[in-house]
């Protein structure tokens, strides 16, 4: 295709590359020909095919190196979504990204394309159906969304096709896949430690999951679409499986899929909410005497309990993304990767 980047030998840089999402992109770039640097802060399982760079990426003289000679740069790097340290992600997510920037303009990068988050611009309550042009969340739910919506803004604006510098965001929702040491494992320790008795509302609220492979492709196509003078250049795109599932239905599959209960009680979305901030005001009042950081948090009930799902026509359209693995299969995929955590029988 005449907007196609030839990827035999076109150089990109993987900045996050030792995280899940990263390996999994730095293997399909690596398997459609491309030489590919990772920047991380640690060193994850990397092929000897690419060429790994360990530094923090707050650090521009750090990151110069790696992005010497390289077309196109994927920003994959954040702090973990769980952390509730706000200087962290300030630092990393908001300072961090400008550093990214500068470094790549200053190495003489093409194209950056950011890992967002549909998140930005969800404030936990409902979601049907929604679009990029939804505006960024007022009120984001936690440090993590407040930094993903100013990283996103950052690299957007910075999009200067008169300098030969173009970039994007994707925005996906929900991965899950093999090697993810989030959503599976933290699933599996709650139904050991029976945590997962309950279904938050009426269990009908439709939510994304994104098949990791289908995120990683969103990212390549935009990568590969980012042409001087394309109208995709400085936009976000929502990417998705495009088959948004009831969350709790989804939860149940995983559960059963490993050998466990699927949640049966329901407890009413309101009252889950409310205990879940009284709970937060306990703790709040305890801190002088003990730090005790909880899971059943206001933040965590939004998101098992009202509908978030997007839609990626804008991807559709523009990328020519669909999604590569469907839902049924891409559970299966995942089901099958994690052997270890199967309930052992009786
Ligand atoms: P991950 O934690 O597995 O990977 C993140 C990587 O970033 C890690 O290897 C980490 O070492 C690296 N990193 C963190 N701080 C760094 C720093 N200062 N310098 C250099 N490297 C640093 O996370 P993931 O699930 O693969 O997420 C990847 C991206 O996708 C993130 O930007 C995240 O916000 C976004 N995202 C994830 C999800 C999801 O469901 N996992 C959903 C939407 C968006």
């Amino acid at each position: 295709m005449a907007t196609r980047l030839r990827s035999a030998g076109t150089r990109c840089t993987v900045i996050g590359g030792s995280g899940f999402l990263g390996q999994h992109l730095v293997e399909q770039l690596l398997a459609k020909g491309y030489t590919v640097n990772v920047f991380d802060v640690h060193r994850g399982c990397q092929s000897d095919r690419v060429s790994f760079f360990l530094g923090d990426l707050c650090d521009k003289e750090a990151l110069l190196p790696a992005l010497q000679g390289v077309s196109v740069a994927f920003h994959c790097a954040s702090p973990a979504p769980s952390s509730d340290n706000r200087e962290l992600f300030y630092r990393v997510n908001v300072g961090g990204t400008k550093a990214v920037i500068e470094a790549c303009r200053e190495a003489g990068v093409q194209k950056l394309v950011l890992t967002s988050s549909a998140s930005v611009v969800f404030e936990g309550t409902d979601i049907k159906n929604g679009s990029e042009d939804l505006p960024y969340a007022q009120k984001p739910i936690d440090y993590y969304t407040e930094t993903k919506i100013l990283q996103e803004k950052e690299v957007l604006a910075a999009n200067d096709p008169e300098n030969n510098f173009l970039t994007a965001a994707i925005r996906p929702h929900g991965i899950f896949g093999p090697r993810d040491p989030q959503l599976v494992p933290t699933l599996i320790q709650a139904a050991r430690s029976g945590k997962m008795k309950f279904i938050i509302g009426d269990g009908k609220n439709l939510v994304d999951f994104t098949y990791v492979d289908n995120v990683v492709h969103g990212h390549i196509l935009a990568a590969e679409k980012l042409q001087k003078g394309s109208p995709l250049c400085g936009q976000a795109f929502h990417i998705t499986n495009d088959e948004p599932v009831p969350f709790w239905a989804f939860m149940s599959r995983l559960l059963t899929g490993l050998g466990y209960n699927a949640p049966k009680y329901h407890i009413p979305y309101g009252l889950a909410y409310c205990l879940a901030l009284l709970l937060a005001l306990l703790l709040w009042l305890l801190r002088p005497l003990v730090t005790i950081r909880a899971t059943f948090t206001p933040m965590r009930v939004a998101l098992a309990g009202t509908f978030h799902y997007y839609s990626c026509e804008r991807a559709k359209r523009a990328l020519g993304y669909s999604p590569v693995v469907g839902l049924e299969e891409a559970v299966a995929r995942t089901l099958q990767s994690y052997p270890h955590l199967r309930r052992a029988r009786a």
